[in-house]
Formats: C-alpha cells, structure tokens, sequence
C-alpha cells in the first residue's frame, strides 16, 4: 500500500494531510505527485471526486517550497485556470489547507463580483493564482496581472472549458504564457478537440488516467423510475420522504427548471436552494454552504454550476431530468460517494427522455435497474412514442386521405 510517506513529501505538507484525516493517496494522487514533483508534464484523465486537486496542489506546493531560496520574486509563480467560481474557490482553498504549514501566498479570482477585493490581494504579491478565465483575461489586460514568471501553469476541468466556450480565453492566455513551464492538464473526458488543445500546452506529458468515464459508475448504485412528467415531483416528494433521508443532490437540466422545481418543493414544505449561473455568487455560495451544513436537504442544480462543487460524503444524486449527453450522467452520479463512500444515484426518466436513458446505458456498459417499488409508474409504459416536433405537411388532397387512414390504423391497434 503507498502511502503519502512513500511519495517523498516534505513535512510541513505530510502533516496538513494528516490532519485532514487522509489515510492514503487516492489512485491519481499517486500516480501525478511522483511525476509532477519531477518535474513533467501531465495530462490527467480524472473528475473531480478522485483527488485530482490534491494531485496537483500538493506537487506544486511542495516545488514552490523547494524552489523558494532560489526564487524570491513577489510574482505569481503558479496558475490554475479553471471553468467556475465555485471551482476556483474550491481550488483555492485545497491550496490553503495543504499548504497550512508552508508560508506560500495564494489568492483566488473569478467574474460576477467587484474586481477590487480581488486585486487588494494580488497587490500584495502572491505565489498561487487560482483564476476563471474570463476576470484572468480582464486582469491581465488592465496590467494588474502579469504571467511572466510564471513556472507552473493548470489547466483544470479542461472539457468543460470547451462546453461552456472558453476556448478562445485558454488560447489567447497560452499566447502569454512563457514557453519555459510545467504544464500540467485535466479532463474527465477526452473528445479530438480536447486532445488538440492538450498536445498544443505540454510537453511530452506523462499520461495519467483514473476511473474511466464507462467504468465510474460501479462504485454507485444506481435505480431508475419511468415516471410521467407530471407525477415526477409528487415521486421526488415520496422519495423524500421514505427514502432520502439526507442530503441530496437533484439535477435538473435547465436553469428554469431548477428554480420550477425548487418552487414546487417549497409548495410541499421541503427546504431546496437552487445554484445556477443566473444565481449570484453570493446566492450560490450561500445556496452551498446551508447545503453543507445541513440548513438545507435538498440542492437543486444545472451541470454546469454543479460540476466540480466539492461536498463531502454525499450520498444521494437524484437526476430529475436525464441528462442528454451521456458523458453528463456519469459526471452528475459521480457526485455522490465521493472518496470511497457509498453513493446512491436514482434516475426520473419520463417518455420523452427514454432515448438518453439507452445513449447512457450504452455509454456506462450496463442497464441501469429499475427501481423495484414505484408507486407512480409511467402510463402506456410500452406504448408512448418518443415524441419528435416534425414540420407540419402541407394539406393535399392526397395526404389527407393518408391521415385519415394511418389514424384508423392507430385507433384499430389500440382497440384489438
Ligand atoms: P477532488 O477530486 O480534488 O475534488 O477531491 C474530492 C474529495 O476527496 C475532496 O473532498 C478531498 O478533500 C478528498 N480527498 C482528496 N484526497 C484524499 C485522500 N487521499 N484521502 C481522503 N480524501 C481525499
């Protein structure tokens, strides 16, 4: 069994693990620390719940420390670039807790809230930037910010970057870099473009990969209901109820729906906050930490606000709408279970979404099972076509009769 002892840290860095109750290094922290520590180049296959920030984090604290006496520049020495706020602080505060004995400067950055609080600290010369790309961009532009120093740069949750359009900021900020870098990459999953922009950043990488997208979700159980539309909320209340009796995680795939059913929840007296990119930060940080301290049951989220939030032992994901890419499903039911716990994650599926439920089951390798006890079962179970908004055909004389007899055809199915 390696333990953190076995990946040759310093002590200062050795104790804060411990002290946040770490026993050992998850996969990819064993695999990255090593290599990072020598000073490669890495492209990790990993999502968040692996250990992935602490993958990188420790490493860099650890060349930061080493590199001190040598280097005594007030300049932002490291940068970690990642998609989301809620990301960032995230990040920010790993660096903070691994580097509790150390005396390396960190600050974090990100959009939606005043520039001034942010850039009093950064005045103040620190070592470890933690930034979203966009108020990076900004900073930089207005020579508040300055990458000339920089000698280790990340790239985290890089796919989503691609979903949410930052490609064109990661490029521009590569422009700036200095050539002479460690770079080290992270990416759930790997798509060509994702790919691309990897080989374009580092150096012959040492590739690390944890935990398949396909292979995730066996460490969770999984339960699916087929459910109508209209009965999803009563079955989520009932579920509530009988069956969730902590925290729990609901995913809704628009930022309407989320704050639909967070209103509906109220309507039946449960308590639901809703985090999405509408909320602001203040919202969604408060939305966050009654969820974390058990103020609140349920928090409803859209994938992107949800991904990367690091909450501790949480058992249950519900995904009260599924998802329609497969790849989001096992991000989402990844939430729960995190670092070795049991994790639950239970499936609404309605008609219209059955055809996402088989693009996901082909993805993971395995059909999700059904629920045993349902007490709202779907209707017509058999029978509902997946409902597909075609243009209406013009009325000719012709297609008239066609109508007519394809309806007769129905009504005589039906019946028999
Ligand atoms: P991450 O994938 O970086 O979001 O980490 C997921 C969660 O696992 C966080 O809550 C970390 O605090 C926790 N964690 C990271 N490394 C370890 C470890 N070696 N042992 C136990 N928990 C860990």
């Amino acid at each position: 069994m390696i333990t953190f002892k076995n990946l040759g840290l310093i002590d200062p860095i050795q104790k804060a693990v411990e002290e946040l109750g770490y026993e050992n290094p998850t996969p990819i922290q064993q695999e990255s620390i090593p290599q990072v520590l020598s000073g490669k180049d890495l492209l990790g296959c990993a999502q968040t719940g692996t250990g992935k920030t602490a993958a990188f984090a420790i490493p860099i604290l650890q060349l930061l420390e080493n590199g001190k006496n040598k280097n005594n520049k007030k300049s932002i020495k490291a940068l970690i670039v990642t998609p989301t706020r809620e990301l960032a602080i995230q990040i920010d505060e790993s660096f903070a807790e691994y580097g509790k004995h150390l005396s390396l400067k960190h600050a974090v950055i990100f959009g939606g809230v005043k520039q001034t609080p942010q850039v009093g600290r950064l005045r103040n010369g620190v070592d470890i930037l933690v930034a979203t790309p966009g108020r990076l961009l900004d900073l930089i532009g207005q020579n508040i910010i300055s990458l000339r120093d920089i000698e280790y740069f990340v790239l985290d949750e890089a796919d989503r970057m691609l979903d949410m359009g930052f490609i064109h900021d990661i490029k521009k900020l590569l422009k700036i870099l200095p050539p002479k870098r460690q770079s080290l990459f992270f990416s759930a999953t790997m798509p060509k473009p994702i790919q691309e922009l990897a080989n374009s950043i580092l150096n012959q990488p040492v590739k690390v990969e944890v935990t398949p997208e396909s292979t995730t979700a066996e460490t969770i159980q999984q339960a699916i209901y087929y459910v109508d539309k209209v009965n999803k909320i009563k079955l989520l209340h009932h579920l509530l109820q009988e069956e969730i009796k902590e925290s729990v995680l609901v995913f809704t795939r628009t930022k309407y729906g989320a704050d639909k059913l967070v209103r509906a929840l109220g309507k039946l007296k449960v308590t639901a906050a809703a985090i999405h990119g509408n909320k602001t930060q203040n919202a969604r940080q408060n939305a966050l930490n009654n969820f974390k301290n058990k103020k609140i049951k349920v928090l409803v989220a859209t994938d992107i606000a949800a991904r990367g939030i690091d909450i501790d032992l949480l058992k249950y994901v519900v995904n009260f709408e599924i998802p329609n890419i497969p790849e989001t499903y096992v991000h989402r039911i990844g939430r729960g279970g995190r670092a070795g716990a049991e994790g639950i994650a239970i499936s609404l599926c309605d008609t219209d979404e059955k055809s996402y439920v088989k693009d996901i089951e082909k993805t993971i390798g395995m059909k999700i099972p059904k629920a045993e006890k349902n007490p709202f079962p779907m209707e017509n179970f058999e029978l509902s076509p997946p409902k597909q908004k075609q243009p209406r055909p013009k009325r000719t004389e012709k297609n008239k009769t066609a109508k007519k007899s394809n309806f007769k055809h129905f009504r005589k199915g039906k019946n028999t």
